[in-house]
């Protein structure tokens, strides 16, 4: 038997590896199949499991393969029943992911990468350094999880993804596609692209190319500020990627998708919460068909940031919504537990 160091982990193979590997081990092509079932579909964690296999077929593979999964090392579960988990990877690392159940939906928050490199200042992640990219085995398998949790907690299915964990998924950009492949896939979890949402900074280049790869999720900004020198101050990556090329980048995005953009923008005292900043709001949203969600910022422990009153969110609703602009303003879920939009890592 090889030391484990030695083996490799079997879901970095495609279906083409995985024929090939049985044809040069003297076995059946359509093994590759099964096995693949196992792999993805059943979200199997040992070849033990794969029971129409023959004991030599999975002996084999257990001498040249391990199977990556993750771990599951804590939940935590919040008043409000948002369930919070502790995800440990295979080298010992940890991300996070949340459940966030609903009358209408069941909502799965999954993370992208271990850390962030991007330093919004008022996000928690943004404190931890980006350690690595998830591996797209990984991001399906925080899916995989909750979707168990769905069913053993709520006896309810998994309804939706959002990519609002830890991480920027456009900084991952071909294992989290990749991801979504398997999630939307029938060999996979075969859940409708439509019910997926992937959230980022803003990255204008990538955008683009979500559209030149005819991406069929949600897509989501992170805005903040639609004043340039407001949104440098709290996301510095605006500086080099300003709200033109932005707004540049989510016109293209629109030409070839035809989805609309969601903004998501938290109102912050003595920030963004005069009508000016309002109304800049509303002339970005006037250049692509999006709407806008105004969420409750989550204290990370900086008295600089203090969550606007509700008569300035009432404001904010007034000034889109009389132009047509969908406006949304969303409480927080599972800030008991630091489950919420940017608490996590929080005190991990
Ligand atoms: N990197 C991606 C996805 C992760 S953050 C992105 O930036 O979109 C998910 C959402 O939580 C983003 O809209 C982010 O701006 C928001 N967020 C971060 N910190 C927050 C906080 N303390 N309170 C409320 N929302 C926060």
């Amino acid at each position: 038997m090889k030391d484990v160091a030695e083996k490799r982990d079997i879901r970095k193979l495609d279906l083409e590896a995985l024929k090939s590997f049985f044809i040069e081990n003297g076995d059946k092509a359509y093994r590759a199949q099964q096995v693949y079932e196992w792999l993805w579909k059943k979200s199997s964690k040992d070849f033990e499991q794969m029971t129409n296999l023959s004991v030599e077929t999975r002996g084999m593979l257990k001498e040249h393969f391990v199977i990556n999964h993750i771990h599951v090392d804590k939940m935590q579960r919040s008043v409000d029943g948002t369930i919070k988990n502790a995800v440990k990877l295979h080298d010992g690392l940890i991300v996070e992911s949340v459940l966030i159940p609903n009358e209408k939906r069941m909502t799965a928050c999954v993370s992208s990468q271990v850390g962030c490199s991007l330093d919004c200042t008022f996000c928690a992640t943004a404190r931890l350094k980006r350690m690595r990219n998830l591996n797209p085995d990984e991001i399906y398998d925080q899916v995989v999880a909750i979707k168990e949790q769905c069913d053993l907690i709520y006896g309810r299915p998994l309804t939706n993804i959002v990519f609002m964990g830890m991480g920027e998924p456009l900084l991952n950009y071909s294992n989290v596609i990749e991801a979504i492949d398997k999630i939307t896939s029938h060999k996979g979890l075969n859940m409708a692209a439509r019910r997926i949402t992937l959230s980022t900074v803003g990255l204008s280049k990538m955008i683009k190319k979500l559209a030149d790869d005819k991406v069929k999720f949600n897509l989501a900004v992170s805005l903040h500020s639609a004043i340039n020198k407001t949104r440098s101050s709290l996301m510095p990556i605006n500086e080099k990627n300003s709200l033109e090329e932005l707004s540049e980048a989510l016109e293209y995005w629109y030409s070839k998708t035809k989805k609309k953009v969601t903004y998501e923008y938290v109102v912050w005292k003595g920030i963004n919460d005069t009508r000016t900043d309002a109304e800049a709001l509303l002339e970005f949203c006037k250049k692509v068909p999006s709407k806008v969600n105004l969420i409750e910022y989550n204290a990370i422990g900086d008295e600089n940031f203090q969550q606007a009153e509700e008569e300035v969110l009432d404001m904010y609703k007034d000034v889109l919504e009389k132009h047509g602009i969908t406006t949304r303003i969303r409480k927080s879920r599972g800030k008991d537990i630091d489950a919420a939009c940017g608490q996590l890592a929080n005190r991990s």
